[in-house]
């Protein structure tokens, strides 16, 4: 069954807006590299790839929709960062910012009685609730160590990792 022009549309927007994070956290993920903290880095280039993931769900959804697929225009990242605390706050920021649309695209499709949709987007719903709660414990961490001890980040980052390698994700 097609979805609404007003869908579309509104899923399209949301695939400019993953698209964004992907170029947002590679801009970080370089931040991080230039900054001689490789494991922050890869953290970052991983959170990329993810973003690119959801970006190419979302656009998937609307080719198997039968709607038009329009990727949007892709404001430019922000590129400089003054602290390890502000790359990873701006990161944060973005993760509310897209959990903010993706309950706005919930709305829609409850709206529009638009069930197929609805379920859809459960899967970005929940992961959400993980991007969130990864991003807000790392900031907490890289406010708690502080910018002279970013090493002690780079070591906890590091065992995160090989945990979840090691637990088969
Ligand atoms: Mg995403």
């Amino acid at each position: 069954m097609p979805i609404s022009n007003t869908m579309a549309k509104a899923i399209n927007a949301q695939v400019g807006r993953e698209f964004g994070a992907h170029f947002q956290y590679l801009e970080i993920a370089s931040h991080f590299h230039d900054d001689g903290l490789p494991q922050m880095g890869a953290f970052f280039d991983q959170q990329a790839a993810e973003e690119h993931e959801h970006a190419m769900r979302f656009l998937q959804y609307v080719r198997d929709s039968g709607a038009k697929v329009a990727i949007p225009a892709i404001p430019a990242p922000k590129a400089a960062y003054k602290s390890s605390k502000e790359a990873v706050a701006l990161a944060l920021k973005w993760e509310q910012e897209v959990t903010a649309h993706i309950n706005d695209l919930v709305d829609l499709a409850i709206k529009e009685n638009d069930h197929a949709t609805r379920v859809m987007l459960n899967w970005f719903v929940t992961e959400q609730v993980e991007e969130l709660d990864t991003m807000g414990e790392l900031l907490q961490i890289v406010e708690r160590a502080g910018e002279p001890n970013m090493l002690l980040v780079e070591e906890h980052v590091r065992r995160k990792a090989a945990a979840e390698f090691g637990a088969g994700n």
